[in-house]
């Protein structure tokens, strides 16, 4: 059954300074079935972002729907859902990580991941057994807990995000380029959590840009292609 249907969608840049307006993506279709997996890989500047922000509603989207099963709402477009369902959800149903650490300064990981769950509901009790579960399993050093994560590695800082992210076990996780600007070594353990990921049966849509990466990793793979000043998706398979 399909959890998200991305049809017709377009979105464009106003640039204001220079009273143009750019095209950043046009016509994207693809289906999203639940517990499935999907890549999505292309140019620099392509608009792979430009799509998961949409679905996830940090950019307001302009044509074509995004239908998306919720489990509180049911069949629900995403493109004009009101943003107050928009904050239920991305609190409760649809995780978003990027390879940036966007969180409050001088609160631990520990804590972070906890308000993670407290915000949906647990018990603090929970909450605290919970979390250290999560930064078990997703290969957080222990001496790390109780620090403030503005000193983290990369590959550390983006193992937090996930752990943040998925601990609510999000119905829909949209993943953008995890692993850019890691080096080798941390690529292959973040490989590993994402495979975790897989292995829970998470629905996922993530932009990767390195083919190598992907490889026996998604499930279906689509590609950004563009043709003259519109940019497309198409199925790699
Ligand atoms: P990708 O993630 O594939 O690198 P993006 O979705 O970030 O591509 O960007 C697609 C195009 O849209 C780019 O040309 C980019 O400059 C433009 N773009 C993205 N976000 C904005 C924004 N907030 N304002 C103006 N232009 C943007
Ligand atoms: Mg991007």
């Amino acid at each position: 059954m399909a959890i998200l249907q991305v049809n017709h969608f377009s979105k464009s840049f106003r640039i204001h300074h220079l009273q143009k307006t750019m095209q950043a993506v046009e016509s994207i279709h693809f289906t999203l079935q639940k517990g499935e997996f999907i890549g999505i890989v292309g140019k620099s500047g392509s608009g792979k972002s430009t799509i998961l922000k949409s679905i996830y509603r940090t950019y307001l989207p302009e044509e074509g729907e995004i239908m998306y099963d919720s489990a509180r709402f049911g069949q629900i477009d995403l493109t004009n859902a009101s943003e107050r369902q928009m904050i239920y959800l991305r609190k409760h149903e649809i995780g978003y990580v990027s390879q940036f650490l966007n969180v409050m300064p001088r609160i631990t990981s520990r804590q972070l991941v906890e308000n993670s769950l407290l915000e949906v509901g647990f018990s603090i009790k929970e909450a605290k057994e919970r979390a250290e579960q999560a930064l078990v399993h997703f290969d957080l050093d222990q001496t790390l807990w109780d620090a403030y994560p503005n000193t983290f590695s990369g590959g550390e800082k983006l193992r937090l995000n996930i752990a943040i992210a998925t601990v609510k076990n999000p119905r829909l996780l949209l993943l953008d380029e995890p692993t850019a600007s890691l080096d080798a070594n941390s690529k292959e353990k973040v490989r590993q959590i994402i495979e975790k990921l897989k292995r829970r049966g998470t629905t996922l849509v993530g932009i990767f840009h390195d083919l190598e990466f992907m490889e026996g990793l998604c499930d279906r793979v689509f590609e950004m292609e563009s043709r003259q000043t519109k940019i497309f998706i198409k199925d790699r398979v």
